[in-house]
């Protein structure tokens, strides 16, 4: 199976969110799966080919393709993956790419990617290479299977290809004017009322994609079903709902070598299932290097995320006075919007006994936070998927969590299902449902037994990327035979 995987972020070259974990493990795990991937990536400013050891492809020099009617040349990059059949492609075009940040406000910013993605396939028709996925990513790379569709569809090289396009954040949508459809060089004919290419009197990319592509993912079944309701279709849902039956959900993998309690260098204390006494020590190493005393055996509640509205934050207010008298301490580490960073700083320094705030971006705590915490708190409003809850699974820290996209995926009620239950699990996006269950999880704490069986439940998962590769290969198979 050959793969042409399309990206605007992979890690390590550019990050700002989960989309670069994803490109970077899922890619991998498909090749030593047996496939053949090419990854395509923009050389950003940030990204020095030096510091990354990039080969100059002689062979792809000077390309040009035509944007908004204006030729535009552009060289390529490249890193092969040793050992693997993976190869990584870095679209370099300083006009478009050399810029302050990855993604801008600059007028241009359509261009920028539809740019990326005709060099992506100016470089396919350069090395007579045929994928059979086209693998896009979120509205920056949406287009392609539009191109191939359209744009495209003249050229035999890619008649057997068929394209996946995989949601990551159905916030971003890749809106622009009506004129950016010209500028992309793809007929206007499809822009009318309602039409493909219009969506609220603009032109996004991810609505086009939505309906061109072969076939869509999201990275979670629930989240696969929710975007297809108003409440969390971020006006999407109307055009997911006309292609539910080709929509569907995979949960992303975590990194289980950086994310695995029995070998993380970043924690003072290893364990696993067989010593598990270990944890205990990393919670007394927590708590001291927050700053809480020790607390007569009261539980430890941890919170590791971006202190925005999508994660739930503004349910603790209304009942933080009756959360501070519950029998937990809790650490937070996060950074994000002003009001709920204020709202931590100050709840720890009305309660240093009880709760520590570090209002910062630490990896190293985020460890020591996930192995040392006894509970793990995500009330998200909604979550595509999620990495927090599943690290904490692995580390036998038992998740608090509302019943949302990724979440509702990996998080099992022991109340609702004592045979299985990993963690504690609400349904109503409100203050008192919340209390309800803290106070469900606080009131079982002591019973040990039970907690115990909580935790190796959620340290014998599997989360790696290993099964869901698997299940990509599936859909890619699924793909292919339409
Ligand atoms: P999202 O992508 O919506 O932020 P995820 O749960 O998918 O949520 O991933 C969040 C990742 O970012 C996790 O790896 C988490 O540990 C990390 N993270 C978030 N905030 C911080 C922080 N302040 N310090 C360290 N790591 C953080």
């Amino acid at each position: 199976m050959k793969v042409c995987f399309a990206t605007s972020e992979c890690v390590p070259y550019a990050k700002t969110g989960g989309l670069a974990d994803v490109s970077a493990s899922l890619s991998r795990a498909l090749a030593r799966l047996g496939c053949k991937v090419k990854i395509f990536h923009p050389l950003y400013r940030s990204l020095n080919p030096k510091d990354h050891h990039l080969t100059f492809a002689e062979e792809l020099k000077n390309l040009t393709v035509f944007i908004a009617g204006k030729p535009v040349r552009f060289n390529v990059w490249y890193k092969k993956e040793p050992g693997l059949a993976l190869e990584t492609y870095f679209i370099d075009c300083p006009m478009y790419f050399a810029r302050e940040a990855i993604y801008t406000d600059d007028t241009d910013e359509d261009e920028r990617f539809i740019f990326f993605q005709d060099a992506i396939i100016r470089v396919l028709q350069q090395l007579v290479w045929t994928p059979d996925i086209m693998h896009c990513n979120d509205w920056q790379t949406a287009l392609l299977p539009v191109y191939l569709k359209l744009k495209y569809s003249w050229d035999r090289l890619f008649a057997s290809t068929r394209s996946l396009l995989t949601l990551h954040n159905l916030e971003y949508q890749g809106k622009f004017s009506p004129q950016t459809i010209g500028k992309a060089g793809l007929p206007m004919e499809h822009y009318y009322p309602t039409g493909p290419f219009e969506f609220y009197g603009s032109f996004s990319f991810l609505k086009a994609g939505i309906l061109f592509a072969d076939l869509l993912n999201t990275v979670s079944e629930t989240y696969a079903r929710e975007i297809q309701t108003p409440e969390y279709g971020a006006g999407l849902d109307g055009v997911l709902r006309t292609r539910k039956d080709d929509l569907y959900g995979i949960l992303n993998g975590i990194d289980t070598v950086a994310w695995n309690p029995r070998s993380d260098t970043l924690i003072p204390y290893r364990y696993g299932i067989k010593t598990l006494k270990f944890k205990a020590q990393n919670t007394a190493s927590l708590r001291a290097r927050a700053g809480l005393p020790g607390d007569g055996g009261a539980p430890l509640i941890g919170i590791v995320a971006r202190l925005v509205h999508q994660k739930g934050f503004d349910l603790l207010p209304p009942i933080w006075s009756q959360l501070m008298e519950l029998p937990a301490q809790w650490v937070v580490l996060g950074t994000g919007d002003r009001e709920f960073e204020d709202f931590f700083r100050r709840a720890a320094r009305r309660h240093p006994q009880k709760v520590a705030a570090i209002i910062e971006f630490n990896n190293e705590l985020a460890h020591l936070i996930t192995a040392g915490s006894d509970l793990f708190l995500m009330p998200s409003k909604y979550e595509p998927c999620g990495l927090n809850q599943m690290y904490s699974l692995n580390y036998g820290t038992v998740p608090v969590v509302r019943k949302t996209g990724g979440l509702a995926d990996t998080v099992i009620d022991i109340d609702e299902n004592p045979a299985k239950g990993n963690g504690f699990v609400f349904g109503d996006y409100s203050p008192a449902a919340l209390m309800f269950t803290l106070r469900r999880a606080l009131d079982r704490f002591p019973d040990k037994a039970l907690w115990r069986k909580m935790m190796l439940r959620g340290m014998r998962a599997d989360f790696s990327w290993k099964r869901s590769a698997q299940q990509y290969l599936e859909l890619y198979q699924k793909a292919l035979a339409k």
